[in-house]
This record gives structure tokens, sequence and C-alpha cells, in this order.
């Protein structure tokens, strides 16, 4: 089934992607998104040949890990690493199964809260932000939270909405800290999504300030 994938990051997250220069949870997601729509991975590739300066100056990843899920070209997205550790059923995208050694069946799953669940996935050594999986339940609102610099979520299973409209598989919503969001899971499908921030995220009002202390987010 094809799906049409409707959002896609900013152009400037594109660019930074194409030029090594994003932070390593984000470079994930953007990653991860590349091997589910073929207009980023094009547009991927067209700044990758502008772009050969920066890619000379371009850190490389740092360890196992980043190397298959920041693939220096997103069109070799298909290394032969990457396809052994495929998710089977072909849901979770392949960056991010063969990295992580996951697929959408065998994610260990951490309740976060009533309807929420999520599952931290490791980063390099040093590296900073956050990177994780989550499960919303059908109908499920999530805690409202700002944000302490960019964040990335790509949806994997079924649909949320939030002020800003609504977000099917393989979309991605891109935003900064100047935005203040209350997603909400499909009534009938609930949600998995990829979420990658620069930063912890930082959840507000009373729901958020309970989870804070055991959810470490
Ligand atoms: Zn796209």
């Amino acid at each position: 089934m094809t799906t049409t994938i409707m959002r896609h990051p900013d152009p400037v997250t594109l660019m930074g992607f194409a030029a090594g220069t994003l932070a390593e949870p984000l470079a994930a997601a953007v990653a991860a998104h590349l091997d589910m729509c073929e207009t980023c991975c094009a547009e991927v590739a067209d700044l990758e040949l502008l772009g050969g300066v920066l890619m000379i100056n371009a850190e490389p990843p740092r360890d196992e890990a980043a190397k298959a899920v920041v693939p220096g070209r997103p069109i070799d997205c298909v290394a032969e690493d990457v396809v052994r550790h495929a998710d089977p059923s072909g849901r979770l995208p392949a960056p991010l199964a063969a990295a992580f050694r996951l697929s959408v069946d065998t994610i260990p799953w951490k309740r976060l809260g009533p309807g929420v669940w999520h599952h931290r996935l490791p980063l390099s050594q040093g590296a900073t932000g956050d990177l994780r999986l989550l499960k919303i339940a059908p109908g499920r609102v999530m805690p409202d939270h700002g944000h302490g610099g960019a964040e990335l979520t790509l949806v994997l299973e079924g649909t949320y909405s939030d002020e800003t409209g609504a977000y099917r598989r393989g979309d991605m919503q891109d935003v900064d800290e100047t935005v203040e969001h209350t997603p909400v899971a499909d009534k009938e499908a609930g949600c998995i999504c990829l979420i990658a921030s620069e930063k912890r995220a930082r959840f507000k009002g009373l729901v958020g300030r309970l989870m804070q202390p055991w959810t470490g987010m």
C-alpha cells in the first residue's frame, strides 16, 4: 500500500542532515523519514551534491549504531547490514530497525502513564538529546509540553493530531522551542511514533509534573 506523505521536515533540517550537522537524535529521525519518503530522499541527494564541501567537514558518526542509522548517503540506506536487520514486517523504517535490532512487535515498551508507553533508544556516548519511541492509546491526549530546542516526530503507525492538524504514517512534524502542542492519538488506531529532541522535552501541567520524576521526560 502506498502512503502519501504530506508532512516533511523543514528544508533547513534536511540541509543540516545533508551537511552532517544535525544532533544525533534528529539525524536518526530524519534517516527514518527518508526511508519512508522518496521526495525528501531525492532532495537530500541533491543537497549532498551541492554541499560536497560541507560534507568534507562533517564529523563522522561516533559508533556503529550511529553509522547504521545516519548513513552518509540516505540513498544507501539499503546497505547490507540494514537489509539483514530490517523489521521483517516492514513496519519499522529499515535504518531504525537495523541500528537498534528492533521490530514493531519486539519493542520493550515501558508504561509512562495512563495509555502512554515509551522506549528510549540508546545514543552514542557523549551524544546529547533524546530519541524515543512512543505509543499512545486510542484517543489519549499527551501531556502538554514545550521544547528546549528542535523536536522531530515521525509517525510509524496510526495517526495523531494537534493544533496544527493530523499526522499519518511517514509524516514528520518539525517544531522548535517556540511551539507548545498537545498531540492526541487517533480515536481508533492510536499512534506509535518516533520522537527526537535536541534536548529533553519539558512537560507542563499537573500530569506532566507528576510524570517527570519517574519517567525522566
Ligand atoms: Zn519527506
